[in-house]
């Protein structure tokens, strides 16, 4: 048959109006969108025609499949954008998958928040206008044993604001090895030009001197500013000036000490096996002025920039202009709030903040879930294709947060005979809850460190259907 005469037989709109799994869908989805996905689907086909050498007996196996792929358009448009997914890649702390997730108690008072009226901005005992800010300064000051504190939009946005309030127009000196660039294009030099302040950066890349900072002071020098190196490590010939040395020397110029942790870490890491971070409550107790962190990251909120340390810089950040434009909101401060209640206890927070519990999981515990996974998946499926495995692995901690920390992990590791991987690995993506995967010469990772319990019957069905499509059943 010729191309023009394969034309003919794609069916009409209507037609398939008609068809009986289409006819279900109109029940459940607005006409519209099943129109607009019958023509999108018919177009493609005539496309493929025109471009692709289709022949008589690959367009009956693609008219048969027709029903489906629309039915199949309709979900993904009337699905959301924004999706939940399940997590295989063992990164923990992952940017690109949403950083830290929270426990839905957690998100119970979100919802009694949000869902309400609240005293946000209200005085309860005054009867008068309130403080958003005021929220969480107490629990921040309990925790860290700094003197104030304040939370906005994300740690960016905080390093600008105490660079624009404490430093604008003015000098801030600050190590070569710590200009650094995180992900997100957030740059410590952009940063700083952009609030204002004039950057005089001392020593070298390698190695910096506590001279090299004394060297720099002059008149015009406002402030020095710590950047934790939070995600690379310089090795080898290095030195960087510690802490200490940094609150000798502000003491003795009486300038104050920014420092920028990063990760945030409120509790000692390595007393669960990982290597030490700097805490914020060390930090603050060696004297730095104002120490600024990521809410979603080793902290495990909501995100945001936590802003702690002395009264009178706080007291003159939350009159800057620049605060109304990067003002936390309800949701992040209910959030953050009940999170940062469960670091008054750490058995508790152990448990209940996902980020942290995810980090702590033992051995045994990885090991128990790739059990389960397993007889569940080699259960549901039998299949020469496709080979199972348990093997050893590492995870990461992710969020540029201890970059070489290897967590040992188990994973549940597929490989497929005669079939491609890569499409494999796609079809798991696009399933109705992604399942999103690690893959490694030629095989597929799913990591036990980052998935739920609750999450397995999810993962088995999402192999099934990848296995059915790469196999072309589907
Ligand atoms: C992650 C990070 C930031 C940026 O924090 P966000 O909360 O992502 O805005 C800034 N500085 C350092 C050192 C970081 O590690």
């Amino acid at each position: 048959m010729s191309g023009k005469n394969l034309f003919s037989l794609i069916p009409k709109v209507d037609d398939l109006l008609n068809n009986t799994l289409i006819m279900n869908i109109l029940n459940d989805f607005p006409r519209v969108t099943v129109v607009n996905s019958i023509r999108e689907e018919i177009n493609l086909l005539r496309e493929d025609i025109k471009n692709k050498n289709i022949t008589e007996e690959n367009i009956n196996e693609r008219l048969e499949k027709l029903p489906h792929l629309i039915n199949e358009r309709i979900k993904e448009k009337n699905s959301f954008k924004l999706k939940r997914v399940i997590n295989g890649t063992g990164v923990v702390i992952h940017t690109n998958l949403g950083r830290s997730s929270i426990d839905k108690d957690i998100m119970e008072n979100v919802v009694n928040i949000s869902s309400n009226y609240s005293n946000l901005e209200f005085d309860l005992e005054k009867g008068k206008r309130g403080s958003r800010y005021s929220h969480l300064e107490d629990i921040i000051s309990e925790i860290t044993g700094g003197e104030a504190a304040m939370v906005v939009n994300n740690n960016a946005a905080a390093v600008m604001l105490v660079l624009s309030t404490l430093a604008k127009d003015k000098e801030v000196i600050a190590s070569r090895g710590e200009l650094i660039e995180i992900g997100g294009s957030f740059r410590v030099p952009d940063v700083m030009e952009q609030s204002g302040a004039i950057l005089v950066d001392v020593g070298t890349t390698n190695k910096t001197h506590i001279w090299d900072y004394e060297r720099a002071i002059n008149e015009y020098t406002s402030a020095f500013l710590k950047v934790h190196t939070s995600n690379y490590r310089i090795l080898g010939f290095t030195s960087s000036v510690s802490i200490e040395e940094l609150c000798e020397l502000k003491m003795k110029y009486n300038i104050p000490l920014i420092e920028d942790l990063g990760s945030g870490v409120l509790i000692d890491l390595s007393k669960y096996g990982l290597e030490y971070e700097p805490t914020v409550q060390e930090s603050i107790r060696k004297g730095v002025d104002i120490v600024t962190f990521s809410g979603d990251k080793l902290l495990g909120g909501p995100q945001a920039g936590i802003i702690v340390g002395k009264r009178k810089y706080i007291d003159e950040m939350k009159k800057n202009p620049l605060t109304r434009a990067i003002r936390v909101d309800k949701f992040t401060i209910s959030a953050l709030e009940a999170t940062l209640k469960l670091y008054l206890d750490e058995e508790t927070m152990l448990k209940k903040v996902p980020t942290i519990n995810m980090l702590t999981l033992s051995l045994e515990e990885l090991e128990k879930r790739a059990n389960t996974l397993y007889k569940k998946l080699k259960q549901e499926i039998d299949d020469q294709s496709m080979d199972i495995n348990i093997v050893d692995e590492y995870s990461e901690v992710g969020g540029g947060s201890l970059p070489l920390e290897k967590l040992s992990t188990k994973c549940i590791c597929i490989s497929l005979s005669d079939l491609s991987v890569a499409r494999f690995e796609k079809y798991l993506r696009s399933f109705e809850i992604p399942i999103i995967t690690r893959v490694y010469r030629d095989k597929v990772y799913i990591d036990m460190r980052t998935i739920k319990e609750s999450e397995f019957d999810t993962i088995v069905e999402g192999v099934q259907e990848a296995l059915s499509k790469v196999k072309g059943v589907l």
